[in-house]
């Protein structure tokens, strides 16, 4: 064989990564796909990529030099399940799948076990960027083992999205760590965008501006700390006129959000490991308010007066960015929580700083923050949170006030901000000096026996609820 790397599954998604790859130097890449029509429509329309066409499964392995390496780009699930048992069979030990899907990481880790007796190293790859990422070069994240990397790694570092000379790809970890931040960086995706959505409705419902006008504000943020891909975007879709009817865009679109699923993941496992997400939470259940139509529908008909919107001063939109910067920070610092309590419950040894260095170009969240975690956690990577790093520290302190009067004017005024609100409780659960927990560990122990620990004392202890209100050591 002659080619360096295959790629399987020719949609839009595996299409663009193969062209990606043909279009570095180094790689001959062999193209494969179920239904060879669009194997042969890919080929034909990009000549200039000099691909090397499979039309069975045989042929296409058959063209993989060795160690063979190959990408599956396959309808995630069952599809991804078939192809993977296709090339398995076919393919000798030291030889290389690849999972480029949207897997679920438990998933890449069942099937990285599955493949293991034969030799053949399994590899799941989280790849971020969408359509465009795929073809002018996404943020990637590889787990599977050390060894696999040294073959991948050119390789994927050769079609990765490139930030100040260095391409966005890490070895993330071993089987499904790469899935698994992939996952996280979708959580991490929900919450900005839901923080973005809040401060945009507070400039437009409390603020008093036209779109037009706070995509002025977003554009000017973008000049900032606050700079990224997403408010970016925002700015460019507030400004966007709908052709058929002359409306701000933003006004002619249904108010309901969809979504894939991976924020759900994120949450679902957050919720095993323990860790509070609230800000990821808070956007995954935003969106699922929206789709409460019915729900929605009947509180409005009920609600015959709404509170008065709260005059504010000409500082708002200031405030407003200093709110958004702190509950932004609050939700990353939940994410990579997330990420240190997989690790440690997966025994991926996951370097942080790396991970949000590869998360500055090809994917969503691409954003110049970033660079703040990278450096925060290359200072220190045992810091217990981002809020402590010294830099985030101080952001937050900077921004406290603004973001409280922010929470308490959308409070007065009727504008739900799930996300500020819950990110600025969750800043001061952390900082709180005592937490009523002390009164529900009382009730646990009230009405189940759940025992305590006391502030003076070590041990456990149980209060005699029923008896004489004695206490014992448990
Ligand atoms: P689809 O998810 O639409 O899948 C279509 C492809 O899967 C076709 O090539 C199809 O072959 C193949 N396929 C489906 N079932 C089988 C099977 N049983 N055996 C062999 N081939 C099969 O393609 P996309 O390009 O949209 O996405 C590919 C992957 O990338 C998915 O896992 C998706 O979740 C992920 N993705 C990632 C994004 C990102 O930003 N990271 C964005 C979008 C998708 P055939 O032509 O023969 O039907």
């Amino acid at each position: 064989g002659a080619a360096n790397i295959g790629v399987v599954g020719l949609a839009v998604m595996g299409s663009n990564l193969a062209r990606n790859l043909a279009s570095r130097e180094g790689n001959s890449v062999a193209v494969y796909n179920r239904t060879y029509a669009r194997t042969e429509s890919l080929v034909t329309e990009h000549p200039e990529a000099g691909f090397i066409a499979g039309k069975s499964i045989d042929e296409f392995v058959a063209s993989l030099a060795k160690p063979r390496t190959a990408i599956i780009m396959v309808q995630a699930g069952a599809g991804t399940d078939a192809v993977i048992d296709q090339l398995a069979e076919r393919f000798e030990p030291g030889d290389i799948i690849v999972d480029g899907g949207n897997a679920n990481f438990q998933d890449t880790i069942a099937r990285e076990q599955r493949i293991a007796p034969t030799g053949i190293h399994f590899v799941g790859v989280g790849i971020s960027g969408g359509e465009e990422g795929a073809l002018k070069g996404p943020s990637i994240m590889p787990g599977g083992s050390e060894e696999s990397y040294r073959t991948l790694g050119p390789i994927l570092a050769s079609i990765a999205a490139v930030v100040a000379g260095e391409p966005c790809v890490t070895h993330v970890g071993t089987n499904g760590a790469g899935h698994f931040v992939k996952m996280i960086h979708n959580g991490i995706e929900y919450a900005d965008m839901q923080l973005i959505g809040e401060a945009y409705d507070l400039l437009r419902t409390v603020g008093g501006l036209p779109p037009h006008a706070v995509a002025d504000i977003f554009a000017r943020w973008n000049e900032g700390p606050l700079e990224s891909y997403l408010v970016e975007i925002t700015a460019d879709i507030l400004r966007h006129v709908d052709q058929a009817t002359g409306l701000p865009f933003v006004d002619v679109v249904l108010d309901q959000a969809g979504s894939k699923g991976t924020g759900v993941w994120t949450v679902q496992n957050a919720l095993d490991l323990g860790v509070p997400v609230g800000g990821i939470a808070e956007a995954v259940f935003a969106r699922a308010v929206s789709g409460k139509a019915e729900q929605r529908a009947a509180v409005r008909r009920l609600v015959t007066s709404r509170p008065e919107v709260q005059k504010v001063s000409p500082e708002f939109a200031e405030d407003v960015s200093a709110a958004l910067y702190a509950s932004k920070i609050v939700a990353y610092a939940q994410g990579f929580d997330a990420i240190t309590a997989g690790a440690e419950k997966y025994g991926w040894n996951i370097h942080k700083d790396q991970i949000a260095k590869i998360w500055r170009g090809g994917c969503i969240i691409r954003a110049r923050f970033l660079d703040r975690i990278t450096q925060a956690y290359t200072e220190n990577p045992d810091i217990t949170t981002l809020l402590e790093a010294p830099y985030f520290a101080q952001a937050v302190a900077d921004g406290e006030a603004a973001w409280r009067r922010v929470v308490a004017t959308a409070a007065l005024s009727g504008v739900p901000v799930p996300g500020f609100s819950s990110a600025l409780s969750y800043y001061d659960s952390l900082a709180a000096e005592r937490l009523p927990a002390a009164l529900v560990q009382g009730q646990r122990d009230f009405f189940g026996a759940h025992t305590y620990r006391r502030t003076d004392r070590d041990g456990a202890f149980h209060t005699l609820w029923g008896g004489d209100r004695s206490e014992v050591t448990a």
